[in-house]
């Protein structure tokens, strides 16, 4: 039991509750909750449903603070005197973000004694040490679903920007040139192309339903768990299950898989001698999957056509990263940009609204949602995240 503010307060800049020791108190159950979101800028204060922002909190902070719970907000992540690590040692609650991730190593929970609930506003818990969490008992939640539909349609557009060489194209309208051969010589149809996804989950199932108007030769998935027999049905995907044949049978890749012990570099330099030749790959899922040089070295010599994805193994993404620059032989092939896919404004609203949804369910001690739950009680409560 902890002494604390009655009411609620208009929202303070400082993004810090500290000063509620000077307000009147009264008993009530004070949790301090930690949230590491990107720093939205100038479109965070024009755009108040960027709510996924430093500055828009999730829209949650009124309703934190009228309960007298603590709510420290930061983008401030990396280092031993970040805000993230000053105050993970004594926060309760942990919400991070996929897009700005603020890395729970196994080193930062030992020190983060109080932890009890990690919640990901988003989908894709990697950025926590799932086994760590595990070992201490902390819970690791996720909005799953929130925003699947918005990486799907991403996907879909990259490998249609791959396929049909649109960057360069667009690029040449905008230096003022026009020479239609230039890019028409590298552009191509989807339909009658073979397209598979590794991961038929909730994103990759919904990329082959995408993907069924556009009459390719084939759809085809790789992933340990089948998808049901009516699913497979409804978008005619054919499972392959060894990933050297698949990815032999495929003109596109996408990656749809969560990153664990066995996706980290699972598109390496020896699965891409396995690709088609001139065979074009989508990641939209985890940076840390694909090999960083592997997948550049192959964009150069052609061995993919291209590459496109929103997802970097750090992030922000260094300035000389290498997948912000590479270019296939003929100067095209490179469709990455930021993390974005998975927080459009449509997918920020249900985010952020679940987020709120497993934090009352929390304060209330009532059962969560078990989509939402990656792990508790010491256990994966989830099959996606690996086989064990
Ligand atoms: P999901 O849990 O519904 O599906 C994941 C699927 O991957 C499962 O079917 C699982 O069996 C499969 N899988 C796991 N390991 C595999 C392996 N080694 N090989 C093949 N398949 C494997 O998850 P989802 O909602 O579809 O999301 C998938 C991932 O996409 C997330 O974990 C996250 O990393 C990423 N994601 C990215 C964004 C973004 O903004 N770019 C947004 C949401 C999710």
């Amino acid at each position: 039991m902890v002494l604390t503010a009655q009411t609620a307060r208009p929202h303070k800049p400082t993004f810090s509750t500290h000063h509620l020791t000077s307000l009147p108190y009264t008993l009530c159950i004070m949790v301090k909750v930690l949230a590491i979101l990107y720093r939205g800028g100038e479109a965070a204060t024009q755009e108040p449903r960027l709510l996924g922002t430093v500055e828009n909190q999730l829209g949650i902070r009124e309703w934190l603070e009228s309960q007298g719970h603590e709510f420290i907000v930061s983008d401030d992540k990396e280092g031993p005197d970040s805000v993230f690590q000053k105050n993970l040692v004594d926060a309760e609650v942990l919400i991070t973000t996929p897009f700005h991730p603020g890395y729970l190593t196994a080193d930062l929970i030992k020190k983060a004694k109080n932890l009890k609930i990690c919640i990901t506003a988003g989908v894709g818990s990697d950025h926590i040490d799932l086994n760590a969490a595990n070992e201490r008992g902390i819970t690791v939640a996720e909005v799953s679903g929130s925003n699947v539909v918005s990486v799907a349609e991403h996907v879909v557009m990259s490998i249609l920007l791959l396929v049909r060489n649109f960057v360069p194209a667009h690029e040449m309208i905008e230096r003022g040139d026009w020479q239609v051969s230039d890019v028409a010589r590298n552009a191509y149809d989807v339909e009658g192309k073979v397209v598979g996804t590794i991961g038929a989950g909730r994103i990759g199932f919904r990329v082959l339903q995408r993907l069924v108007p556009f009459n390719t030769k084939e759809l085809l998935y790789f992933d340990y768990a089948p998808l049901p027999e009516h699913a497979a049905k409804e978008v005619k995907a054919r499972r392959v299950e060894d990933l050297k044949e698949f990815v032999s049978q495929c003109d596109v890749v996408a990656v749809n898989c969560p990153l664990h012990e066995g996706t980290r570099g699972l598109v390496n330099a020896e699965l891409l001698k396995h690709f088609k030749k001139g065979a074009w790959l989508v990641n939209t899922a985890r940076g840390a999957i694909c090999d960083k040089d592997a997948v550049a070295a192959a964009v150069k010599s052609g061995q993919l056509n291209g590459y496109a994805g929103d997802v970097w193994n750090v992030q922000p993404a260094p300035k000389d990263h290498p997948w912000r620059t590479m270019k296939n032989p003929l100067g095209g092939g490179n469709g990455m940009v930021p993390h974005y896919s998975g927080t459009t404004l449509d997918a920020q609203a249900r985010y952020a609204a679940g987020t709120k949804s497993i934090l009352e369910n929390y304060f209330k001690s009532s059962p969560q949602e078990p989509q939402n739950i990656i792990v508790e009680g010491g256990k994966y409560a989830t099959k996606a995240y690996g086989q064990r």
